[in-house]
């Protein structure tokens, strides 16, 4: 087992990874930056070196300040948790280079995932349903036209190195297309850093339905059910559940049976979620592997008794998945996640500031992922997520009831935040039927 292990990261996902490596006996070293001098993970880790200022580029994502601070420290292994350096597959290799254990897939499995349309080559052609869509990237806006007038109207361009939301442009016709095109490949390139964008058949109600996944570097795979996130703004999720209202018994091991063959052939290890889009006919069809831990993995925590972090930490140290993991999976009641986010909950815009007070809910099934407190600031230079609110009951109905309880009980003062329009939802009859797909928040907040 590790001694010591590096947190390449800031806010909750620092703090939850601390917590994993207490539970262990693991000691920690935080990194932070300048402006998270003050910041819990700093206060929580054994140990803390500041890797530079605030601006994520000159800290966060700087790979030799990181590396730096692990030789210093003198580690053994490193937690990326997500976002930042999670899916940079150089990074992966430079810590391996430097004889420190990179928790999470080997590189050449993280570059593959990175590359959207490859990704979605691979699990194809392992067997994995996808949607008809371009081979590689489109290079012309005459393929693209050709391409979508075969497919059909609509379509979406995807940026193949995307990810949170961004580089996406839906195409309704093909006037629109050669222009969307461009738009989509100029944010690809400055999002990015690569132009390149690829395109698939658009389905207009859309559920978003993923898998988690667990495996060990022993060619076992497990799949720790499905989370439905379909509640979204701005292709970015808001409400996360599991189990999905929407998958039965017979689909969810269909597609965990592919899963299983599919990740075997790619060589996966760790830690990572498969992403599925579902059509308003029930068919699945894979979108994207996320090569790392996600933000709504305590939903699955709460279904399976599993800790997805602690695990990701035992499977990087080497060990088997039938010697960490009550075989088989039982998937327990109903978990649900709101991300109470610090922006105007009708605009989206970030409200960063100082938090005047605050008030976290507790009680039965509730557990609360933040590493805010009263007086913190939120700042303007990253992530707007202040909290994670995770409610576990019976089923949905219970699970309900408790979140809109803790939604009462959740007071944060000083910033805006998307509290009321999670309570808004957590109210909606369309939502307590589970009768969704990705344009619903739209009602309560006119989107672009
Ligand atoms: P999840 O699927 O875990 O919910 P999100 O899409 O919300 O992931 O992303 C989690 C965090 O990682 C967010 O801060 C998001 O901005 C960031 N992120 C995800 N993918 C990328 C990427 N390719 N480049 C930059 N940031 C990313
Ligand atoms: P990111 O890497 O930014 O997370 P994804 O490929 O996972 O990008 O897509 C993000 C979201 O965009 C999905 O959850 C869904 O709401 C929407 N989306 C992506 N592809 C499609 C599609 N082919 N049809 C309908 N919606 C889609
Ligand atoms: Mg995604």
């Amino acid at each position: 087992m590790f001694e010591r292990i590096l947190i390449a990261n800031r806010g909750e996902i620092a703090l939850r990874v601390i917590c994993a490596c207490k539970d262990l006996g693991v000691s920690t070293v935080a990194v932070y930056s300048e402006a998270d001098r003050h910041s819990l993970h700093v206060r929580f880790a054994d140990q803390a070196i500041c890797i530079g200022p605030a601006k994520s580029s000159l800290s966060y994502l700087d790979i030799p300040a990181v590396i730096s601070a692990a030789e210093i420290a003198n580690v053994d292994a490193i937690h990326p948790g997500y976002g930042f350096l999670s899916e940079n597959a150089d990074f992966a290799e430079v810590c391996e280079a430097s004889g420190v254990r990179f928790i999470g897939p080997p590189p050449d499995v993280i570059r593959l995932m990175g590359v959207k349309d490859r990704a979605r080559a691979a699990m194809r052609d392992a067997g994995v349903p996808t949607l008809p869509g371009s081979e590689g990237c489109v290079g012309s806006s005459e393929e693209a036209l050709e391409l979508a007038k075969q497919i059909g109207y609509p379509v979406i361009l995807k940026a193949t190195a995307g990810g949170g939301g961004r580089g996406m442009r839906i195409a309704r016709s093909p006037e629109e297309l050669p222009a969307l095109l461009v738009q989509a490949q100029q944010e690809a390139a400055a999002a990015f850093s690569c132009p390149d964008v690829y395109l698939e058949k658009y389905i207009e109600s859309a559920r978003h339905i993923e898998f988690q996944v667990l495996a060990d570097r022993y060619g076992n795979v497990e799949i720790l059910g499905e989370r439905e996130c379909t509640i979204q703004r701005r292709h970015q999720k808001l409400i996360e559940e599991a189990p999905s209202p929407s998958v039965g018994n017979e689909l969810r091991s269909r597609i965990a049976g592919a899963l299983r063959e599919a990740l075997r052939a790619c060589g996966y290890v760790n830690a990572g979620t498969v992403e599925f889009i579902m059509d308003g006919c029930g068919n699945l069809y894979f979108i994207e592997v996320n090569a790392r831990v996600q933000v709504e993995h305590p939903v699955t925590e709460f279904v399976t008794g599993v800790d997805v972090v602690k695990s990701q930490i035992l499977i990087a140290a080497g060990e088997k998945l039938p010697d960490i993991l009550e075989l088989p999976i039982q998937i327990r009641g109903h978990s649900i996640e709101c991300r109470i986010n610090a922006e105007h909950p009708v605009t989206f815009a970030p409200s960063p500031g100082r938090i005047t007070g605050l008030n976290l809910p507790g009680g039965v099934g509730v557990r609360v992922d933040t590493a805010a407190y009263a007086e913190g600031v939120i700042s303007p230079y990253y992530d707007s997520l202040v909290a994670k609110l995770i409610v576990h009951g019976r089923d949905r109905t219970e699970a309900i009831a408790r979140m809109k309880r803790a939604l009462d009980m959740f007071v944060v003062e000083g910033v805006h935040t998307s509290i009321p329009l999670h309570q808004r939802i957590l109210s909606d009859p369309d939502f307590v039927r589970a009768e969704f797909d990705t344009n619903f928040v739209r009602r309560f907040a006119p989107q672009k």
